[in-house]
């Protein structure tokens, strides 16, 4: 036994060498949010099952009827009211429940990746069906979270006649950036007080203030010439690929003159049909993103030029459609100070040793020489940034400017690896997905229980957003009056695809988990002959 005085030390260093390198844990969970904690964890294999059913529906942006069929019967079951294909998007959904105030609306992404289809809970590339979408992003796990922690408090606010509303709505086509700012001009979220929006990660925190990354404006630029036979009479023809091309030609020499935080990308999305046909119709698609909306929109005011440009030069005329837009975000302090301190009491899931070697064997296998496996300490919150930080954008961005907003980013996924990649799926079927949700689905619950019982919250929280977030900053929505959503993506691509992937749907009345029904034994590290279960 080790003296006294001597253990005490030890205890002490103990302390002090774990407080430095993790945040401080928080208060244990008490009265209704400790019971809340306890239901979420009852409902553990509702999250299971709705976190790997949507991985199976494998839907792409716009296309996410599966999803929308499957989660609505299941909101509808529990008393939500549902409205189907709000802003005329036919696979949004309204979901509420509830009356009176606070209304709180929980919303994440649900759409997946194209060509990202990918076998989970093995440690190496087996697409699933050979160029069919996946997850590679993991949206089909912010749904479980949103939807557990609601049934949670619902139960809570049933039983103690707690007033207020909640609302379910899911981000489509996120990928394409193409709903949210659509949502905000319909007026969706007049009335709502917060906004809690999910998404996955591979650690769990929150952020208040400018968040890292740009907004941007999704466009298609829409090229008309006329045909000729390429040999015989090319003179009679006008070119639409040679307008793209000097379009692309003049963005890519503009490109140097532009801020360095700036990010533009584009893809030629239809480039004539034959060689010996000079293309009468052509068209390129651009992301145009910056840091501020107001250099968004000087950028594309610039590119709009340059297409005109283009036009001017090969005797073609050019249209534009919009299809996407997402302001740069900002989120609210109050609220992300409630959460960041539920967060501490919830912490990071408890991984399991094979949870830490299927991390390690995907770290290895996208080139990491010292994996470092699963996160075990909280990052903590994030602040703004003094400078900014370019990268990617989120349509959640056009929300935080029209409700208080905050993003909590749960432990669903394993860090290192590649986004918008089918390395990004092989975790998202697998214990790790289903733990890290039902940590966030606590988090997200402890945050409405807050705003429910604790009215200054909300009234600090539309405080920040008036008189701080709001102060200077006007929002004007990149999209207009006449801007349409672009349905019609991705039809073509799940229409070949959907067949096939019905085969492979998750059948949760007969499989416990989804890696049961493929025939998985996870962690699978070694290719195997996988003998799928019937
Ligand atoms: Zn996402």
């Amino acid at each position: 036994m080790l003296p006294s005085r001597l253990f005490v030390a030890f205890l002490f260093s103990l302390l002090a060498s774990t407080s430095l390198a993790q945040t401080a844990p928080g208060a244990p969970f008490t009265g209704l949010k400790a019971e809340m904690a306890s239901s979420i964890e009852a409902k553990a294999k509702m999250t299971q099952e709705i976190i790997d059913t949507l991985f199976s529906f494998s839907e792409l942006g716009f296309q996410e009827f599966e999803t929308q069929r499957y989660l609505t019967e299941l909101l509808a079951a529990n008393d939500f009211d549902i409205e189907l294909g709000v802003s005329n998007i036919p696979s949004s959904w309204w979901a509420s429940w509830g009356s009176g105030e606070p209304v709180i609306a929980l919303g994440s992404d649900v759409d997946g990746i194209p060509r990202a289809s990918q076998m989970p809970g093995v440690a190496y590339r087996q697409p699933m069906i050979e160029g069919a979408p996946g997850h590679g992003e993991g949206h089909n796990s912010g749904q479980a979270v949103n939807i557990v922690a609601a049934l949670a408090v619902k139960e809570i606010m049933e039983r103690e006649n707690l007033p207020g509303t909640i609302v379910l709505w899911p981000g489509i086509a996120e990928e394409l950036l193409a709903t949210k700012a659509w949502y905000a001009r319909d007026g969706l979220f007049d009335g709502v007080d917060a906004v809690l929006f999910t998404h996955v990660s591979n650690n769990m925190n929150v952020s208040w203030g400018d968040a890292r990354g740009t907004g941007l404006v999704s466009v298609e630029y829409l090229f008309d010439g006329v045909a000729a036979h390429g040999a015989g009479d090319p003179w009679k023809g006008r070119s639409a690929l040679d307008a793209v091309e000097l379009l692309n030609v003049g963005w890519n020499f503009r490109r140097e003159h532009l801020h360095p935080l700036q990010r533009s990308h584009y893809v030629i999305s239809n480039g004539g049909d034959q060689p010996n046909v000079v293309p009468s119709f052509a068209s390129v698609w651009y992301f145009i993103r910056e840091i501020t909306a107001e250099n968004i929109m000087e950028n594309f005011a610039t590119l709009q030029r340059v297409a005109e440009g283009a036009a001017m030069m090969t005797d073609t005329t050019v249209s534009r459609k919009i299809v996407g837009a997402a302001w740069p975000r900002h989120f609210n302090r109050p609220i992300a100070l409630a959460m960041d301190e539920n967060i501490k009491t919830v912490g990071l899931p408890t991984w399991s040793e094979d949870d830490q070697r299927f991390a390690k064997a995907l770290q290895t296998l996208m080139g990491s020489d010292n994996p470092q496996g699963l996160a075990t300490d909280l990052s903590g919150i994030a602040e703004p940034q003094e400078t900014p930080v370019s990268g990617g954008s989120d349509d959640i961005g056009d929300i935080s400017w029209n409700v208080p907003t905050v993003t909590l980013r749960y432990p669903s996924n394993v860090r290192g690896l590649q986004g918008h990649h089918w390395s990004s799926a092989m975790a998202m079927a697998t214990p790790i997905a289903h733990k890290g949700a039902t940590a966030g689905a606590k988090v997200v619950a402890a945050t409405m229980l807050d705003l429910i019982q604790d009215p200054s919250l909300v009234r600090d929280a539309q405080a920040y957003f008036d008189d701080v977030q709001t102060a200077e900053v006007q929002y004007e929505p990149f999209i207009g009056p006449e801007d349409a959503p672009a349905i019609e993506k991705n039809a073509e691509i799940m229409a070949q695809f959907k067949p096939r992937l019905e085969e492979l749907y998750y059948d949760a009345s007969r499989f416990d988990t989804y890696l049961d029904q493929l025939g998985i034994e996870y962690p699978q590290l070694e290719p195997n002959l996988i003998q799928r279960n019937q």
